[in-house]
């Protein structure tokens, strides 16, 4: 690998980026990301007992690597698990221009009951819809996988590997305090960008195998050391081909959506015996949003001279 194919220009720590590379002689192109303080952030909001964390973890590492891939600077980039019979009961992260966010709705006294639980004790019988919205073209694309394996990683592995018949390797990994997450995916790209092939075949192509034998290697505590720049690991994992360029790199931060605008409509759709039942004795109705936890009063009186119904 010629060294001056890479830049110094990434941040030592790389806390809270997300790193294009391409490998362009084994027609492989990935990312790498590393969150650091965003999960502090998105996390402070709630207070999730650790397997939780740790999975909404994994799933924000996963909304920062394929929402990295959208082509248009405003799509948005949405996961949502939907259990059955699981533990967790609705988890939910996007991705929109670097900003990340996310939530876990769960059975506390279930978690209570089962303190160490598998994937499939937390999900049951999952699914994982992944939804890509192109902004300009206002293409919606969504694919679903079950939630099986042992990881999230495994279901969006097979998410590229089943449904989109593209080589991929996806790797996510979080330390043990929760302060630190990471994760990889790679992927295989046919020859020819245009009318390429998608053979089934190809997941086995030996360029691809090669590419993932060494991406194979990679270990969780390397995607989430903080000593090592997301550089140096790209180096270790392909020191011996031809060319490792490294892409551009995103910032990602913590970003939440809503408004109050946004929350006084949903509260105006209700009929008025609803919201009089949702209003406190200073004729405030307290939403609170569900990713950042920030609470919108909204006074009764206001909607109702708002919403013209003096019923
Ligand atoms: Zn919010």
């Amino acid at each position: 690998m010629a060294s001056s194919n890479v830049n110094n220009a990434v941040a030592a720590a790389n806390l809270d980026e997300a790193v294009g590379f391409a490998l362009p002689a084994r027609s492989a192109r990935g990312r790498l990301v590393r969150l650091g303080p965003l999960l502090d952030d998105v996390l402070s909001a709630h207070d999730y007992p650790a397997p939780i964390a740790r999975i909404l973890s994994e799933a924000l590492v996963l909304a920062a690597l394929l929402g990295a891939t959208l082509k248009e600077a405003g799509g948005q980039l949405t996961l949502q698990a939907q259990t059955e019979a699981g533990i967790i009961d609705l988890l939910v992260c996007d991705y929109k221009g670097g900003e990340i966010r996310g939530y876990v709705r769960f059975d506390a006294q279930r978690l209570a009951d089962e303190p160490l639980p598998s994937l499939f004790a937390l999900f049951g019988k999952g699914y994982l819809a992944i939804t890509f919205d192109q902004a300009v073209t206002r293409e919606r694309y969504q694919g679903i996988v079950p939630l099986e394996g042992d990881s999230f990683a495994e279901a969006a592995q097979h998410f590229f590997s089943q449904s989109e018949q593209v080589p991929s390797l996806v790797r996510l990994a979080v330390n043990d305090t929760g302060h630190v997450a990471g994760g990889i995916l790679i992927q295989h790209l046919a020859e020819g960008e245009e009318g390429r092939e998608r053979l089934r075949t190809r997941l086995d192509h030996p360029e691809w195998e090669h590419v993932r034998l060494l991406a194979e290697t990679i270990r969780a505590n390397e995607l989430f050391d903080q000593d090592l720049p997301l550089e140096n690991l790209l180096w270790r994992l392909f020191h011996d081909e031809e060319e490792v360029q490294l892409l551009s790199s995103v910032p990602l931060s913590k970003g939440c959506r809503c408004t109050f605008e946004y929350v006084r409509d949903v509260i105006a759709r209700f009929g008025a015996e609803e919201r009089g039942q949702m209003v406190d004795d200073e004729g405030f109705i307290s939403v609170d949003c569900e990713f950042c936890s920030r609470v919108f009063p909204i006074r009764l009186a206001d909607l109702e001279d708002g919403a013209g119904d003096g019923a």
